[in-house]
């Protein structure tokens, strides 16, 4: 994977810490955009001191002029971005009733907008280079939703029919675009939505026939196979990593 380069977003911490750190292990040179400069700091900082490539960048996936200043930065610093990976999501439950406009909009801002202010911000770069690879990180509740997640569902479901029509769209261009809906995975995001009761973490484990929680890596290895020169013939798909649960 040497001499591409990628983007992650909310890369600094959870799944896109665990991606950041594969994509650069793998060779790649790595932007991690992240709310907190800091955070997306610190997470280069650390792939920089184990041998890799990475600057941190803050950028929030609401605010287009962001993304698109950080495109330009990681142009001007690390090369042409042809990967991309759609991470940063963000969880609320709420009765549906209760759910407020602003609660509403928030849920399809950060977590489907963004991914297409992404993705219009970066597929010009994968054109002119002839190549490209995006991964939209879904979820495993599109497929098997809970109560309380009406807006979370309803953006991470539009991810998936982004992922198809964007694969149809530049497959000609040899870019391919594919999600990935992550299964029960132990982040922060999880820990905390365990932490306030609205799952329960032995339930959730006891629904898994593999016997355990996610890790980031398992979502990162997954990630890493898709963006590689090898996965060019998939496309428009979407790769459960869930250890094996059906809901
Ligand atoms: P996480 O632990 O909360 O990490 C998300 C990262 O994204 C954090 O660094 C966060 O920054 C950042 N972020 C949040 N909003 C952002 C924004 N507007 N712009 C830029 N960065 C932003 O979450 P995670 O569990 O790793 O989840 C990663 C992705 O996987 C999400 O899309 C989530 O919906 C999806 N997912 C996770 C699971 C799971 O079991 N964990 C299951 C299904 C799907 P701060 O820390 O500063 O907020």
């Amino acid at each position: 994977m040497s001499a591409r380069t990628a983007i992650v977003t909310g890369g600094a911490s959870g799944i896109g810490g665990g991606i950041s750190r594969r994509l650069a292990a793998d060779g790649a040179q790595v932007a991690i955009f992240d709310l907190s400069g800091d955070a997306a700091k610190a997470a280069a900082e650390s792939i920089e001191k184990a041998g890799g490539r990475a600057i941190g960048v803050p950028v929030d996936v609401v605010d287009r002029a962001a993304i698109d200043a950080g495109v330009e930065e990681v142009r001007a610093r690390l090369g042409q971005p042809t990967i991309l990976v759609n991470n940063a999501g963000l969880t609320v439950e709420n009765a549906f009733l209760e759910t407020t406009a602003a609660a509403w909009h928030q849920m399809i801002s950060i977590n489907l907008t963004g991914t297409f202010d992404c993705c219009q911000a970066v597929l010009p770069h994968m054109i002119e280079a002839g190549w490209g690879r995006i991964v939209n990180i879904s979820s495993s509740s599109v497929y098997g939703p809970p109560p309380g997640l009406a807006g979370y569902v309803a953006a991470k479901s539009g991810v998936v029919g982004l992922t198809k029509v964007l694969a149809l769209e530049f497959a000609k261009h040899g870019i391919t675009v594919n999600s990935i809906p992550p299964g029960f995975i132990d982040t922060p995001m999880t820990r905390d939505v365990v932490d306030r009761g609205f799952i329960d973490l032995d339930q959730q484990i006891a629904k898994t026939p593999v016997g355990r929680m996610g890790r980031p890596e398992d979502i990162a290895a997954a990630t890493a196979f898709l963006v590689s020169e090898e996965a060019g013939y998939i496309t428009g798909q979407s790769l459960g990593v869930n250890g094996g649960r059906i809901i």
